[in-house]
């Protein structure tokens, strides 16, 4: 089946007490034993819960992997993922992680002794010179953020199966719907599923998915001991989100494209960072991976000056911060979104002070066109 319509098929399992075509929200703590030693699969909320257990089984199906499990957000997703390891052990990382992310490695679980390494993960010999004996993961972003650099998941899973690592990749920006790394020998995908699977800036969830059902049992008993947890609330909206995936990401990309094409044309724009531009360094490789090339644009503008005007004037297109949602956001990555970075990795990385990022949305492409030009020039 197509990602697209598997995306609809989500929390439509057959209820048999009424037929509903919606899932129901199971708005409970805790379940009635039917007898002394029975259950009826549901015992408390933190260990399962209906609506929750149809989004992710539903994304344990759209990723292919053997189970789903959903958290109350992204960063909650990969904290959880982080209690595999244990103090000593090292992790090879995404240089230009999401500034959470790195927040989360290098404040947090740097005190209980694990270590991470920060390389430029599109560059798989660059991965494999930073592996050590300790080592027992790499964590990587599919495509990065902001510069949208894109890594060669069947290389890095070839180099992490002979050295027995697990591969984790946080697929937040492509979606299964675009590319599905578990198919391409990664171990575990996670998301920031407030970004494109519930797609409206209205909700903050966290996804993973595990291809082996025995790291899915180790993950399950992580999601219930620590228990952050979605509520079923927020379940169902990141279900809702996901049912129209397939034409949100459509009209996303068409768009997204179309913007790329122009700001290059611009007189005022330095440099445009789009993989679906054929000038793009990660462009053939996505072309063989990857469904799609997303709907997140960088751009810099060739003045400092104007990076101000452009988010004080655009006026569709709100300044804010997140992705992926229906509605286009710009934002300043220096100041941000990455001033978690170390300065020097910041300048290194090319986000500097003339740096935008768009997260392009499914508005009418000329309106948003308009809007960016009378900002840049008025
Ligand atoms: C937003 C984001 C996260 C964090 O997710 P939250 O839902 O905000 O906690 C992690 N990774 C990437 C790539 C993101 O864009």
């Amino acid at each position: 089946m197509n990602i697209a319509t598997e995306a609809v098929q989500v929390g439509l399992e057959w209820d048999s007490r009424t037929g509903a075509v919606s899932v129901p929200i199971y708005q409970t703590a805790t379940f009635r034993h039917p007898g002394l030693g029975l259950s009826t699969g549901f015992d408390y909320s933190r260990s399962g819960n209906p609506t929750r257990q149809s989004l992710e089984e539903g994304i344990a199906r759209l990723d292919g992997g053997a189970r789903g499990f959903a958290y109350s957000s992204g960063m909650a997703a990969i904290t959880n993922l982080l209690l595999l390891f244990c103090s000593g052990d090292h992790i090879v990382v995404t240089e230009d992680l999401y500034g959470g992310t790195c927040r989360l490695f290098d404040r947090v679980f740097n005190q209980f002794g694990l270590t991470f390494s920060y390389v430029d993960t599109s560059d798989t010999a660059a991965v494999a010179a930073a592996i050590r004996p300790e080592t027992r993961a790499v964590f990587v972003e599919t495509l990065t953020n902001p510069l949208l650099k894109f890594a060669d998941i069947p290389a890095l899973a070839a180099i992490c199966r002979q050295r027995d690592l697990l591969l984790i990749t946080d697929n937040t920006f492509l979606t299964p719907y675009l590319m599905r790394p578990l198919d391409l020998g990664a171990d575990i995908t996670v998301y920031s599923a407030t970004k494109y699977l519930s797609g409206h800036n209205d909700t903050v969830a966290g996804l993973v998915v595990a291809r082996d059902p025995q790291l899915a049992e180790r993950i399950y008993f992580h999601q219930n001991a620590a228990g952050a947890v979605l509520g079923p609330q927020d379940s169902w909206l990141v279900i809702r989100g996901m049912k129209t995936l397939g034409v949100r990401l459509d009209r996303h990309q068409e768009n997204a494209l179309r913007i790329a094409a122009w700001l290059q044309a611009h007189p005022r724009i330095a440099k445009v960072y789009y993989p679906g531009l054929d000038n793009h360094p990660g462009h053939d490789l996505m072309k063989r991976d990857a469904r799609g090339f997303g709907a997140m644009i960088a751009f810099e503008v060739d003045d400092h000056a104007l990076v101000e005007q452009v988010l004080l004037r655009t006026r569709l297109i709100s300044f804010a911060e997140s992705l992926g949602g229906v509605e286009s956001l710009i934002t300043f990555p220096e100041v941000q979104t990455h001033a978690d970075i170390p300065p020097e990795l910041r300048a290194r990385l090319g986000i500097n002070n003339v740096l935008l990022r768009l997260s392009v949305g499914i508005e009418d492409c000329d309106d948003l066109i308009e809007d960016l030009r009378q900002a840049l020039e008025s």
